[in-house]
């Protein structure tokens, strides 16, 4: 699924459409550029999480934790220089743990998980445009996505 959003609030909404469809133990991973949006994205899970606290960047904590209607775990991964440091942090139980995790520079993951959401984000000529692909791995993210394309595309 391939969109091109021309603002930041479109990218939010999007998000949280997809907050809509996911469920407790889904996995998200993002990449993309510095400024591409991965944040701005998750905000937009969280707001489709009712999460009224602010999500920011959990740079040097590398994971933050929101309570919501899910529980949601935000990961940030830039700061991870070896693949090997995410496992000593004991932070991997939350990948796959009860809550909906998000993770920024998943790259940076010693490993895939069998089955997860791929987002990514581009950045474009245009300053408030982005291209956002998300992918499907494995077949209960196919019918996720599925479903998500009727919301997304039932709006324009
Ligand atoms: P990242 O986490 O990938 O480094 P951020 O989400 O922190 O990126 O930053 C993205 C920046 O780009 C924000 O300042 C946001 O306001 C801006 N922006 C402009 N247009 C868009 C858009 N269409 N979608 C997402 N962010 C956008
Ligand atoms: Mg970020």
């Amino acid at each position: 699924m391939n969109i091109n959003t021309i603002e930041e609030r479109q990218t939010i909404s999007i998000a949280e459409q997809l907050a809509a469809l996911l469920g407790p133990g889904d996995i998200v991973l993002l990449t993309g550029d510095l400024g591409a949006g991965k944040t701005t994205f998750t905000k937009g899970i969280a707001q489709g999480l009712d999460i009224d606290e602010p999500v920011t960047s959990p740079s040097f904590t590398l994971m933050n934790q929101y309570s919501g209607s899910i529980p949601l775990y935000h990961f940030d991964l830039y700061r991870i220089e070896d693949p090997e440091e995410f496992l000593e942090l004991g932070i991997e139980e939350f990948l796959y743990g009860k809550g909906i995790s998000v993770v920024e520079w998943s790259e940076k993951l010693p490993e895939l998980p069998n089955s997860y959401l791929q987002v990514s984000l581009k950045l474009g000529a245009d300053p408030e445009g982005r291209q956002i692909i998300i992918e499907p791995y494995g077949g209960y993210y196919q019918e996720l996505v599925s479903k998500l394309r009727q919301e997304v595309f039932s709006d324009e």
